[in-house]
């Protein structure tokens, strides 16, 4: 059999697991193309560190050249289109065709389509952004802080509660809490929807225990910068002194006019192969949308994009060696949620139960807090 090549579209959490997987997996002289537009991958579950001050930028930044060593072709291209049934894509480096195609292109960012969030609100979502939050808590001295959720879905639905728990312990550890208010907005109507409402009112209750206010049911439909006042869909608003924001998530461009995508944007796969209608094109991480149990999606986190990974990768090597894989995905996963003063809790269970997503959650303690931070240096490890 001749060589052949697999191409990866996007170099984030899925893409880099399924770029290295398959290179240990595949032939020597088959190929491993990885395609993406920053060569500097940024581990998103620790940007919330950043911004509490535990991790520098650096510490959490790899360059993702490296991977060419381990015998990975990295292309630092934008991918421009993407022609599904030709498994082919066209990038700003050019056209490159391969024999299976997978799409890691994640979810996009689109902090200007909530007017006033640029100009107003930290994106928390961006390491910069997550930074310059943690600077602007430990400059005030009185007055509010908000943590806006500006839309769902979005990754990582841990990630605002987190956000306020840790604004919490910067102004404790700054003497300033007494005379800063912290309070969540979000749409949602608990936080962490799709755990179940088990999860939801134990979160509820924990902001309830560090003072935050939880406003649940709460649209944004603009920020006001002269006032820095957010402004809802049933009229009411709010003040913020220092505003959080978690930005409105859009799929990426490329992929709605891909003809992968259903109306959502995202798109359709099956839910334990990560198979698109297409033949030998699958899609993983945050651009897919997998329906679970009463309604609900599958949230967007790495913990899945990574489990997928891993899946397709198998399916792939399985297939061109002429085997059948029985490497499903099982929507299984798992979260922590650092509360501050060094303790997490944990959240993990299974997503696709048919009932409904069964899940538990642990805690909070130290313990779960030291399980983070092994998971984030065993992530970095095993892949980069
Ligand atoms: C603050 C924060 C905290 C989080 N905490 C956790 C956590 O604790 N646990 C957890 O499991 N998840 C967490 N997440 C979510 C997790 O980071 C994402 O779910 C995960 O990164 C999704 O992986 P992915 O490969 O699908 O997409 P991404 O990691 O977003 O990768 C997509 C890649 O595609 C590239 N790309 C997009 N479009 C193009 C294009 N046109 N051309 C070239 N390249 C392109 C992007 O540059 C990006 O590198 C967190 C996220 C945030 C923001």
């Amino acid at each position: 059999m001749s060589a052949r090549t697999v191409v990866v579209l996007g170099g984030g959490i899925g893409g880099v697991v399924a770029a290295r997987r398959l290179r240990r997996r595949l032939a020597s002289d088959d190929r491993v193309v990885l395609i993406e537009r920053d060569p500097l991958f940024r581990f998103a579950p620790s940007y919330l560190w950043v911004m509490h001050g535990d991790r520098r930028p650096d510490q959490i930044t790899r360059d993702l050249r490296h991977l060419r060593a381990k015998g990975i072709e990295v292309i630092e291209a934008e991918v421009t289109g993407i022609d599904p049934a030709e498994r082919q894509a066209t990038t700003s480096a050019g056209t490159i065709r391969g024999d299976a195609l997978i799409v890691a292109l994640g979810a996009r960012l689109d902090p200007a389509s909530l007017p006033g969030f640029t100009d107003t609100a930290h994106n928390i979502y961006t390491v910069d952004g997550a930074q310059a939050a943690g600077d602007a808590v430990r400059s005030l001295s009185a007055g509010t802080v908000a943590v806006l959720v500006a839309g769902t879905p979005y990754k990582c639905p841990a990630a605002p509660y987190e956000a306020a728990f840790l604004v919490d312990d910067l102004l404790r550890r700054g003497g300033a809490r007494d005379r800063v208010t912290v309070d969540v907005y979000t749409p949602e109507a608990l936080p962490m929807p799709t755990a179940g409402p088990a999860i939801g009112d134990a979160v509820v209750e924990l902001l309830g225990e560090h003072g935050i206010g939880f406003h649940p049911g709460r649209s944004a439909t603009r920020i006001d910068a002269a006032t820095n006042a957010l402004v809802f869909a049933d009229g009411g608003d709010a003040h913020a002194d220092v505003l959080l924001g978690v930005p409105p998530h859009r799929s990426p461009d490329v992929v709605a006019t891909s003809g992968l995508a259903g109306d959502s944007g995202y798109i359709p796969v099956d839910p334990h192969t990560l198979a698109t209608a297409v033949p030998d094109v699958f899609a993983i991480g945050d651009v897919t949308a997998i329906p679970i149990a009463r309604g609900k999606l599958l949230p967007k986190a790495g913990v899945f994009a990574e489990a997928e990974a891993r899946v397709v990768a198998d399916q792939i090597a399985h297939d061109w060696r002429g085997r059948t894989s029985r490497h499903a995905f099982d929507g299984k996963g798992s979260c922590f949620l650092e509360i501050g003063d060094g303790h997490s809790a944990y959240a993990g269970g299974d997503f696709y139960a048919p009932d409904g997503p069964n899940v538990a959650m642990r805690g909070p303690g130290r313990r779960w807090h030291l399980a983070k931070v092994v998971f984030e240096q065993y992530w970095m490890r095993r892949w980069l």
